[in-house]
């Protein structure tokens, strides 16, 4: 069975970190104005074409209210205003002047003469404290409607980039003036409501699921610093009446536009520190409903979903690519990024900016970063796996210096010389017992890289463990005679072991092999053998050199030699252990060990039990 990978979990979780905190922090004032400032940017970049206006804008300016009483006579000028306009013949009039409090009566009855002869005229109202503000009654009943003037300026930067379509005081709900003033001008009776949307006379305005309906005005970029929509002003018209006949068909919205006067200029995404009057805001917003080219802000799961899907995207080119194209593709991901959202602006969606840049940018350092450091790793790793592996070599080729001069000089003395049958015996012996360790070696260096690479098959039996022991211990007993050493058999109780007998025979031979070699002549090793619930337990005890902590930690790596055990002289080769380790592990099981310098080693094998076999019942 495969072991959870550790790295690609640790890989996975970083990703995700980035992802969270990408788009927590698109959420913050900081990113939420940055995705302002790139909506903005992307509305400069590809402004509204507008080949036809539908409005015309009828102001007061500094020179109407100047050469027209001030603003002490405002409806007098609005009504001798609009007494002009009216002969033009304009669909709509929409007055952005609030006409909530009484004027002499003269002016207003003039007023209201003029407003009975206006067929669709829209007035303001306005949402005060308490409720809303009409117009007066007299001003109202000749009124086709009533429409807010309320913007919506970004509480952020207060740039107005959209206007609530409706507004609500208790159970009073009002539409805005340039919705109004669009349903008179296409005829409709009424506006019709769905979650999502409202439709007046057979178009689907795109609200979203937010109760004040805002709209994206799609404000039409100034031209040589002058407003696209066509804008008169009272006293031009005074001057020129023939000017209105440029209201014919059109809907008019009258309102203040003098600097020193009007009090409602707001910020748009074309200011550059110049304001716009509000009547040209709404009259934008009317231009917007009647192109019909509405911005939808795209649900806030696509957003998560695409920023997901960077993280995953720059997770994969790092695991998977080789770095140069890694680095490419990271390249043309961040491009892809940048450019996605005014691609999408372009198809009239407004998709989040900064939270997937912000994904891509944090997930591909972390992912860059994560795959160099593991790269790095396994870099020094093979490095010290090739040095340890190269004087592992040295010493094997020396190590076989020994047995190889023993026969060359066994059969070049049996070819020289005569020999007594006794002698020749001794020699042939000998070639016989140095070619057989000549192999062993040869043997052993075969099984550790065939073992490592998972080529080994293990052979499956159920043996005696007691049986296994004393054939390890009698083996090595020759060796711990020459150094008087003791080996000692403490507890071995009737155990099953189920297996490969000879390579679970190896292993517990180095274990003993190993204490006698790591001990000072004259002590003893002990063996415990005893079942211990499901597993088995084979422990070697010995008073030899032992191990510190950091040592432990290394012993069961490949060619790994303690400094202790080459200052003590015997010969190794360091790779023993690791075949014990991968021999019991391959049989379910693991080693302890538990050592202390100079006071000596455990080294305990820990094995699975056998299942207990049925036993048959006649
Ligand atoms: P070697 O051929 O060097 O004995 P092993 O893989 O069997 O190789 O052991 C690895 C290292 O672990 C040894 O070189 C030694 O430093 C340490 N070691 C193993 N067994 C013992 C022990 N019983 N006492 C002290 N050190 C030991």
């Amino acid at each position: 069975m495969k072991r959870p990978d550790k790295i690609s979990a640790g890989y996975a979780l970083a990703l995700a970190l980035c992802w969270i905190a990408a788009t927590l922090s698109g959420w913050t004032p900081m990113g939420t104005q940055i995705d302002n400032s790139a909506s903005d940017f992307m509305f400069r970049l590809h402004p509204p074409q507008a080949l036809k206006t539908y409005s015309l804008l009828l102001v007061f300016d500094d020179r109407t209210i100047q050469l027209n009483g001030g603003l002490r006579r405002l409806r007098e000028t609005l009504a001798t205003g609009l007494e002009l306009i009216a002969v033009g013949g304009p669909r709509v009039v929409a007055v952005d002047i609030t006409l909530a409090e009484a004027d002499q009566e003269t002016v207003d009855g003039r007023l209201e003469a003029v407003f009975r002869k206006l067929p669709n005229l829209v007035l303001p109202c306005d949402l005060i404290e308490g409720g809303w503000q009409d117009p007066l009654p007299r001003f109202r009943k000749p009124a086709a409607a009533v429409g807010h003037v309320h913007a919506d300026p970004d509480p952020l930067d207060s740039v107005t980039r959209q206007i609530p379509l409706q507004k609500v005081s208790g159970r009073d709900r009002r539409w805005a003036l340039a919705l109004e003033a669009y349903r008179l001008s296409r005829g409709a009776s009424h506006i019709l409501e769905s979650p999502a949307e409202i439709e007046v006379a057979g178009r689907l305005i795109p609200t979203g699921r937010d109760p004040a309906r805002p709209l994206r005005v799609r404000y039409l970029a100034p031209k040589d610093g002058k407003s696209q929509i066509p804008t008169i002003s009272i006293q031009d018209l005074k001057e020129k009446p023939e000017l209105a006949q440029l209201a014919s068909g059109k809907v008019v919205f009258v309102g203040v536009t003098s600097p020193s006067t009007a009090k409602d200029r707001l910020m748009t995404p074309y200011s550059y520190g110049q304001a716009m009057p509000g009547v040209e805001i709404h009259a934008q917003a009317f231009e917007t409903l009647a192109r019909g080219e509405f911005l939808v802000r795209a649900s806030e799961v696509w957003g998560l979903l695409f920023s997901a899907s960077l993280a995953a995207a720059a997770g994969l080119i790092f695991r998977y690519l080789p770095p140069w194209p890694a680095y490419s593709a990271a390249a043309a991901l961040l491009a892809f990024v940048h450019l996605f959202p005014y691609w999408l602006f372009r198809s009239d969606i407004l998709f989040p900016y900064f939270a997937p840049a912000a994904t891509a940018w944090l997930s591909m350092a972390v992912a860059a970063t994560y795959q160099h450091f593991i790269v790095r790793r396994l870099l020094r790793r093979t490095q010290m796996e090739k040095a340890r592996y190269q004087q592992a070599i040295h010493f094997v080729t020396h190590e076989m210096r020994t047995p190889l001069t023993a026969i060359q000089g066994s059969s070049e003395l049996m070819t020289r010389f005569p020999l007594t049958e006794d002698k020749r015996k001794q020699l042939i012996e000998m070639i016989h017992s140095e070619s057989k360790r000549l192999a062993r070696m040869i043997q052993t260096f075969l099984d550790v890289e065939r073992l490592t690479e998972g080529q080994l098959e293990l052979k499956k039996a159920d043996f005696p463990g007691r049986e296994l022991v004393e054939a390890c211990v009698a083996r090595a007993r020759h060796l711990a005679e020459r150094k008087r050493i003791r080996i000692e058999i403490e507890r071995l109780e009737d155990v099953e072991l189920h297996g490969d007998r000879e390579l679970m025979e190896y292993a517990l031979y180095n274990l003993l092999n190993n204490a006698v070699k790591y001990s000072p002549p004259e002590t003893v090793v002990t063996v415990n053998v005893w079942q211990d619930g499901a597993t088995v337990r084979i422990a070697v005890r010995d008073q030899g050199i032992g191990m510190d902590e950091k040592e432990l930690k290394n012993i069961f790596k490949k060619f790994y030699r303690t400094k202790r055990a080459e200052a003590s002289g015997e010969a190794g080769t360091g790779i023993g252990l690791s075949l014990v380790d991968q021999i019991v592990t391959h049989h379910g099981g693991r080693v302890e060990v538990t050592s202390q310098p100079g006071i000596g080693s455990c080294f305990t094998l820990v094995l699975p039990a056998p299942e207990p076999r049925a036993v048959k019942v006649e």
